[in-house]
């Protein structure tokens, strides 16, 4: 009996398996059916020629916004994961109890891919851009746990957007999505953006596998003081066990932060983008209310502009593979850098085997890339640059067997403003 299809010659990096070489990787119907130093052209009915690029499994993007048409951050999760070799999302807190019947039926049912959600503590999600937490009754702990447990196969966990963002000045939100995961048994995604409250504060409402998004913030609620230096605080969850998540998206990363972090020692366990509107098309987003970056979110900055403006050629820059160049620039080492979008967001996800893996009987999630070498200008949402010697680009990506063709990404919604 023939294999379905067979990727042939390249060069295979899979932590999660511990391979690590030159090998043939052969796909039954939907899963992975053998890998091998060697496996024979003639034994399957398609073969792709894999030589000189990596093949890696598919990746994981654990902090996404994907609930298009719905949402203010939405984006389309098919159209960008078939041009960057994602395979699986978590989206970080988009729907709430109340829309995620929503989120099954108009997201995940029609997708090619896998996604899944971190459900917001507050009842209307993530719907327009910010103040999700500001009517207090919407955190409602009781309808949650109802309609997360009729959606336990699509959940992942509770997201909470920790600082002003979110729009509350009291800590209720914080207790409730502690009480929700407990009684869940499921993880609290908490981000950080801007104080209050403080980052002790956030911190001490988490326990280890919780999981902190934005990790390399340049914000106030960062882990690092003025000088560079961790915090006690925060060397003391990271060392505890508390999940460490990169989260680039438009306001989250910072270049004096990361270098000053990995110096240190410390990488955050998940590379994910935070992938939304405001930071698919570039670095160089403008806030036409305030003429400042939109990341850069000042201790003064109450009023943020709904309607954005994005300088740009409209090519997204912002995606998995732009932060993988990023980690690149920063040292990470290949392999750890595809543990951090494979292996280890599978197992966050409760995915572990079935995903994230090239193990035999494991889902054909499977991605080729090859890596450029030259000069590649890298930016932070400061408008820091570095110039990076590698870039990432994506060949291939295939979803439970199937090769995807890649998908034009849709014009953005009339609040973002592509110009320049
Ligand atoms: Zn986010």
């Amino acid at each position: 009996m023939r294999f379905d299809l067979l990727i042939k010659g390249g060069e295979v990096i899979d932590p999660g398996a511990g391979y690590n070489g030159r090998m043939d990787i052969a796909v039954n119907h939907n899963r992975i059916a053998a890998v091998d130093s060697e496996i024979p052209a003639k034994s399957a009915f398609r073969v792709i020629d894999a030589a000189g690029q990596y093949v890696t499994p598919g990746l994981i993007d654990m902090h996404a916004h994907v609930y298009k048409d719905v949402t203010y951050w939405g984006v389309d999760a098919d159209a960008i994961g078939s041009q960057t070799g994602v395979t699986t999302w978590a989206d970080a807190g988009s729907a709430g109890a109340i829309t995620l019947g929503g989120f099954r039926e108009h997201v995940i049912v029609p997708s090619r891919m896998k996604i899944f959600a971190f459900v917001n503590i507050t009842c209307i999600g993530l719907v327009a851009q910010d103040y999700e937490l500001a009517v207090g009754e919407y955190c409602n702990v009781e309808i949650l746990k109802r309609v997360v447990n009729l959606n336990r196969d699509i959940v992942a966990g509770i997201k909470l957007r920790a600082g002003r963002s979110g729009g509350s000045m009291d800590l209720e939100p914080y207790h409730r999505t502690r009480k929700a995961a407990d009684d869940l048994e499921l993880p609290i995604m908490v981000h950080l953006s801007t104080a209050p409250p403080g980052l002790e504060t956030v911190l001490g409402f988490l326990k280890p596998g919780d999981i902190v998004t934005h990790c390399f913030t340049g914000q106030n609620m960062g882990l690092v003081d003025k000088k560079g230096k961790i915090l006690d605080i925060a060397k003391k969850v990271w060392d505890e066990g508390l999940i460490m998540d990169l989260g680039h998206g438009a306001g989250s990363f910072s270049f004096d932060v990361s270098e000053s972090l990995v110096n240190q020692g410390y990488w955050p366990d998940v590379i994910s983008t935070d992938l939304h509107w405001m930071s698919i098309f570039g670095p160089n987003l403008m806030d036409p209310l305030k003429g400042s970056a939109f990341g850069d979110l000042s201790e003064s900055s109450d009023v943020r502009s709904m309607i954005v403006q994005i300088k740009g050629d409209g090519k997204p820059v912002f995606n998995l593979l732009t932060c993988m160049d990023k980690m690149l620039f920063l040292g990470m080492p290949l392999p750890d850098l595809i543990k951090a979008t494979t292996s280890r967001p599978a197992e966050i996800l409760g995915l572990k085997g079935e995903t994230g893996t090239l193990k035999p009987g494991a889902l054909a999630d499977i991605a080729t890339f090859v890596i450029d070498k030259g000069n590649f200008e890298l930016q932070d949402i400061h408008g820091n640059k570095r110039l990076g010697k590698k870039r990432v680009r994506n060949i291939m990506t295939i979803n439970e067997g199937r090769i995807l063709k890649p998908l034009e990404i849709p014009d953005p919604p009339p609040w973002v403003e592509i110009v320049g």
